[in-house]
Formats: structure tokens, sequence, C-alpha cells
């Protein structure tokens, strides 16, 4: 299996994988080796001793698209899934934090930018992939454009010339958001 920090970095089951079991290799009721088994058309760590099953949620991140005179903006990632490729600010939503918060949070620490969050663009998520993403239209409503620690770039593009992009579901994003944006007027 290819890993994330090779290539498709959004559909690698690989780092997902060790991030979210690092903490299953044990039976959380009797402390006993957990097994993989396929349970229900999918591989689960089972207890072979007490039966208990661990089911994995779906991770939440939070993606922005802010536009200024017709472009939208861009950040160039300085994180290792999509190092040096394109993506609109966004990031996982944190345990207990309201969806819109991580999404303005982002903006601000990716790009510099303050923003207020509107509409929802869609919910995306895919077969197989463990990350959800909430993409909203915001605004700009302050701040100054500047790269973060987690990027190493950014800019506003136009839709019809953007850089080369980290994840492909942004594509359909920008897409569902100037559908949107066309048939509000
Ligand atoms: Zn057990």
């Amino acid at each position: 299996m290819e890993c994330c920090r090779v290539a498709k970095p959004v559909l690698c089951q690989l780092c997902y994988g060790i991030a979210m079991t690092r903490s299953d290799k044990f039976c959380s009721g009797c402390g006993s080796r957990l097994a993989m088994q396929e349970l229900e058309g999918q591989q689960r760590p089972v207890c072979p001793r007490c039966g208990r099953v661990v089911y994995y949620d779906p991770k939440l991140a939070a993606a922005c698209v802010i536009e200024r005179a017709g472009e939208v903006l861009m950040v160039r990632r300085a994180v290792q899934t999509g190092y040096g490729l394109w993506s609109m600010p966004g990031g996982y939503v944190d345990r207990g934090e309201p969806v819109e918060t991580a999404a303005a949070r982002e903006v601000k620490e990716e790009a510099g930018l303050v923003v207020e969050i509107g509409p929802l663009i869609g919910l995306f998520s895919d077969a197989g992939n463990p990350v959800v993403v909430a993409a909203y239209a915001a605004t700009e409503t302050g701040g100054v454009l500047a790269p973060g620690p987690e990027s190493l770039d950014v800019g506003y593009f136009p839709v019809e010339g953007l850089p080369p992009l980290a994840f492909p579901r942004d594509e359909q994003i920008i897409r569902r958001w100037r559908a949107m944006r066309g048939s509000s007027g």
C-alpha cells in the first residue's frame, strides 16, 4: 500500500489507519489483545475474549471558499499531507468545537484572514475515506493575508486557473459553490 507521504494523501487508508488504531491494540473492556476481523463487511478490531468490537467514527474537517474579486483563496500546504500542493483553507474540527468556529479558525491560522462564515456549500464524503468535509462560503471581514506556520504561501486564484490541488475534493467543492452562487444570483 502506498504511504500517504508519497501520494493520494486523503485516500490513503494506511496513515489514517495508524492514527486511528494506535490506541486500539488492546480491548478497553478486558485488556486482551485485539484481532482484526471482518464484521458487517468491514475489517474491525475485535476482542477475541469478550467480543467487544471497536467501531471507528468518521473524522470531520471544515473548509472555506473565500472570494475576492472573482478569485478564490488557496493555501499552499506546509504539512505532510499534500506538502507543496494547494487547498482551500481548512482543517480538522476539535471535539466540542462548533464547525463554523473551526472553519473560521483554520482560515485565520493558515491565511491570516478573519472571516464571517456564510452558507454551507455541502458535506463531502467518499467511500473508504474517513474524512468528511463541511465546506462553507465565507466572507473576509479583517486580518492580513499572510501564510501561517502550516502554509508555504497563500493567494487568490481564478476558478479556471487553480494551482495543483492536494485534494481532488476541492474541485468538487468549488463546482458546488459556483452552482450555488449561480442559483442565488
Ligand atoms: Zn475484551
